[in-house]
Formats: C-alpha cells, sequence, structure tokens
C-alpha cells in the first residue's frame, strides 16, 4: 500500500457508517494511509435513513475540525459532506463537497436508484415499464444538472445506476442509449466541474470488478480532460483504501497521467509513476 494515497468519501455513525470519525482516522494510519476525508451524507428529508440529520451537522462539522487539529502534521484530515441533489441544506466552511445522485424525481415520485439488485429490477418495472435504458435516461439526466445544484468540487460514483449490472445482466452497457444518456451527463458536467471520483465501494461491497465509473467511461472521461481522484467510499474500516494499487493501473491505462489529490492549498496534480 502507498503510504501517499488518500481517499475524500468516508462515512461514519453520523449516517450509515459503522465506525466514528476518529475511529476510521486510526484505522487509516494503521493501513498506512496519509489523509482521509470526510462525507456525510447531506440531509435527505425523504430519506432519512442514510443521510444525517440537520441537527446533527454542526456535531460533526465541530468533530473533524478538531480531528483535523488534533492529527495535524500526523495525518491529513478533510472536512466534506456528499451533497445529494435533492438536499435543500448544505452548510457553509466546507473544505469541498462531493455531488451525488441517489434518487431521481419522476411522474411525481422519488425513486431510489442505489438499492438491491432487487429493488432497480423492482423500480424499473414499477415506474419505466421494465425498460433500464428510460431508467438510465432519467438518472443521468439528474446527474447532468449535479454542478448546478450542490456546487460540487467532485462527481461521485458517476455511473451508478450500472452497480448490479456486472456482466451486462440488466442491461447492455454498449447500448447507444445508455451510451447517449452517459456521454451527455459527462459532457454537461465538464462545463462546470472536470473531477470525477474513481470510487471502488461496490468493488469492495459487492465484488464488482470495476470501479465507478467503468474502464469504457473513464477513457471518454480522460479524452474529454477530466480529472481523476480515488475513493474508497468506505463505510467501514476495511474498505479503506480498497484496491487502489490496481484501480491506479486501470486509471493509467485508461489514459489518465496524474491523479488529483486535495491539499490544504487546494486539489493537486500527482503524476502516476512507473
Ligand atoms: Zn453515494
Ligand atoms: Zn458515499
Amino acid at each position: 500500500m502507498n503510504s501517499s494515497y488518500q481517499s475524500l468519501h468516508t462515512h461514519t455513525l453520523y449516517c450509515d457508517g459503522t465506525k466514528s470519525v476518529e475511529d476510521m482516522i486510526k484505522a487509516a494510519i494503521e493501513k498506512g494511509g496519509s489523509s482521509l476525508g470526510f462525507s456525510e451524507h447531506s440531509d435527505v428529508l425523504f430519506d432519512p435513513d442514510y443521510s444525517m440529520t440537520i441537527e446533527d451537522t454542526p456535531v460533526y462539522i465541530d468533530d473533524v475540525r478538531k480531528m483535523q487539529k488534533k492529527y495535524d502534521g500526523e495525518f491529513d484530515v478533510f472536512l466534506g459532506l456528499e451533497v445529494d441533489y435533492f438536499t435543500d441544506y448544505v452548510p457553509s466552511d466546507l473544505d469541498y463537497i462531493i455531488g451525488s445522485v441517489h434518487h431521481v424525481f419522476y411522474k411525481g415520485e422519488f425513486i431510489t436508484v442505489d438499492g438491491s439488485a432487487g429493488h432497480v429490477k423492482f423500480i424499473t418495472k414499477e415506474h419505466f415499464k421494465g425498460n433500464f435504458y428510460k431508467m438510465a435516461e432519467v438518472y443521468y439526466e439528474t446527474l447532468a444538472d449535479i454542478i448546478n445544484k450542490t456546487n460540487a468540487d467532485i462527481v461521485a460514483h458517476f455511473d451508478l445506476v450500472a452497480k448490479h449490472n456486472v456482466d451486462n445482466k440488466l442491461f447492455d452497457d454498449k447500448n447507444h442509449r445508455y451510451v447517449k444518456a452517459a456521454l451527455a451527463a459527462m459532457d454537461s458536467i465538464l462545463e462546470k466541474c472536470k473531477l470525477f471520483e474513481v470510487n471502488t465501494g461496490a468493488m469492495f461491497r459487492l465484488g464488482n470488478p470495476e470501479p465507478y465509473p467503468s474502464a469504457f467511461l473513464l477513457k471518454e472521461l480522460c479524452k474529454r480532460g477530466g480529472e481523476v481522484i480515488l475513493s474508497s467510499d468506505s463505510h467501514k474500516p476495511e474498505s479503506l483504501y480498497y484496491k487502489f494499487d490496481e484501480v491506479l493501473e486501470l486509471v493509467k491505462a485508461c489514459g489518465f497521467k496524474h491523479i488529483k489529490r486535495l491539499t490544504k492549498d487546494g486539489f493537486i496534480d500527482v503524476p502516476i509513476n512507473n
């Protein structure tokens, strides 16, 4: 494990994570990492199970800021937030924002697209006449607007809608409708934000062979001048910096010459060696 690794996508007990802020820092140090950013889910009124409440938000901010001071010089801690598309409340004074879409609003209803495989099949049948391409189009149309909505610095899990589509189990990810919808969202986002995370969360949780975005989409992102930063979207210590070595090779193979890293002076380029 390379000691320079950083992941800015970390969840704790303030939302759907399993450990405290400090426990995650200690685990990251044990794993030989040098930096961690915290990114609890912002308040989503219609889906309170996984998001942090507005009341808890200042407590979270205070906790992370204290840890930032405590570990200063030893380990870099950053304060972020994973801001959902459907959030009204975003506090100021954050080090960065990750923008994400977990739901779509379609025909008057909020629909979660980030569920189990069974749930994804169910919502597709229930709301999109069983057509995964229609579901994906609505997801990417929503995501296309993520920067306008959240003012994010980093785009989260770009192709989340393909979470359960390993080996094209649900749909053909080279189908023109799917590719067109994904690339239109990418182009729209790139007008305002260049930085996308390469997220290994589902590689850890589901054993998926590829990160978000997939290699195909990473190549397209590289061609279009996008930038990447690695993240493990960790909800537990075991997943911190998960498969970063392997994914860095993939990022390089997709054409990227450097990845981004957050420092006290902002985002910098870190060349991919060898
Ligand atoms: Zn997320
Ligand atoms: Zn997350």
